[in-house]
């Protein structure tokens, strides 16, 4: 090629950026071109103070960005860890150091609010980790992506199979008064708690949760019928990662499963990682309670975007994290969370159930931010924050382009950002 060429094609592209991309060095007012996730076209999409002000549809997009889609930024629930980070237990203590570290890796796959979730521990290391988390989460650098925690745990079923990896020796009954000795440590910014229905004092904990404005999950039970029922009369209001924290040997007619997919009032969130579930139990949960109901998590730990081989957790138990992304104990031969970020898990979901981009999308943004009554976030709308996914899909992969917090630009695929 000859250089007049190469220049040619440097200044258009350059020229392309500039008017049809986000500016990576400014804060102030943008516009940003790409293909609506909600209805495939071309469209605008303005920025000023961290907010969006415009949305407008246009023209043909350039060539170079035809492809990329422009949707809310993703809404993960369930982050135990990420990139070495664990909020709960792991190699090494909490810092804050870490918790932005695990922020800035959470938003190169396109996550900008998540819960950190913090499982099943000694009152101690749960009371000591939400006291760091509290005091960490309004720092400026994170911009606002952690609006509060997930507890998952303590107050499971203890029985194996049911519980998965969570500790034993630190399950316990629901205890209101421990809670809110957590929920104080965490700055009253506990805003879900997952626990089995059927355990001792747990519907009298959840309709305190309900008072309280606190969202309760069933998970990790072997709950039947009717206290399943009991407790979604009660306030529960979601089934945290259906078909899964469930035994393998259940009895076909009485188990878990069935009363929390025949009640149209709990949703479910999912872990789509295309391990924990089969492509066939992703379908009928989806037929079931469909592109309203449902919520893509995925359960990150520490163990995702690290190298894969063997590890010893705190507790002693050897993990392995295979190469294509599984975290298992290879001793019960169980997984151990996930180490898929939710990008996977919403492209499977796409691929597996045949939804489209807009419902896939929602499933891990809208519905995530209704169950929560965030209303300026899981949207692409004026006055909303501008948290932004721009992303191409590429062999039923997403891939993430850019990310943008808060209107702040803070992943580009092909640029450094500082
Ligand atoms: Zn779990």
């Amino acid at each position: 090629m000859c250089r007049n060429f190469i220049n040619k094609v440097f200044y258009i592209k350059f020229f392309v950026f500039i008017l049809f991309s986000a500016s990576a060095c400014s804060g102030d007012n943008q516009e940003i071109a790409g293909l609506l996730y909600s209805d495939n076209k071309p469209v605008s999409v303005g920025i000023s103070d961290g907010r969006i002000t415009s949305v407008k549809h246009i023209g043909k997009l350039p060539a170079d960005i035809h492809d990329i889609f422009i949707a809310p930024g993703f809404i993960d629930n369930q982050v135990n860890g990420f990139a070495g980070v664990s909020f709960t237990f792991g190699g090494g203590e909490l810092t804050p150091e870490g918790v932005k570290k695990a922020t800035i890796e959470l938003w190169k796959t396109g996550v900008t609010t998540y819960l950190p979730t913090l499982t099943t521990n000694s009152h101690e290391l749960l009371l000591k980790n939400f006291t760091l988390l509290a005091g960490v989460i309004d720092d400026p650098d994170l911009l606002g992506s952690i609006p509060g925690f997930h507890l998952e745990g303590p107050y499971i079923s203890p029985v194996d199979g049911f519980r998965g990896a969570h500790p034993k020796i630190y399950v316990r009954q629901p205890d209101w008064t421990e809670f809110l000795e957590l929920n104080k440590a965490a700055g009253n910014r506990i805003i879900q708690v997952t626990i089995a229905p059927e355990v001792e004092g747990a519907l009298d904990f959840i309709s305190k949760c309900r008072s309280a404005g606190i969202i309760v999950a069933l998970g990790h039970h072997n709950g039947d019928a009717q206290s399943i029922t009991a407790a979604i009369d009660q306030g529960a209001a979601i089934a945290t990662h259906l078909g899964n924290g469930c035994a393998n040997m259940i009895n076909r007619h009485l188990n878990p499963l069935w009363p929390q997919l025949s009640d149209d009032r709990l949703m479910i969130s999912i872990i789509g990682d295309g391990f924990h579930l089969n492509p066939e139990e992703i379908r009928v949960f989806y037929k079931v309670k469909g592109p309203e109901k449902t919520i893509i998590t995925s359960d990150v730990t520490s163990y995702t975007a690290l190298p894969p081989g063997k590890f010893v957790n705190a507790e002693g138990d050897s993990l392995e994290l295979t190469r294509e992304g599984m975290v298992r104990y290879p001793a019960q031969n169980v997984l151990a969370g996930s180490a898929l970020p939710l990008k996977k898990g919403i492209a499977n979901v796409m691929k597996v159930t045949g939804c489209t981009v807009e419902e896939a999308v929602n499933m891990a943004t809208r519905n995530p931010a209704k169950l929560y009554g965030w209303s300026d976030r899981g949207i692409i709308g004026p006055g909303k924050r501008a948290d932004l996914v721009l992303f191409k899909i590429v062999d039923n992969e997403i891939v993430i382009m850019r990310t943008i917090v808060s209107g702040k630009v803070v992943y580009d695929r092909n640029t450094i950002i500082k």
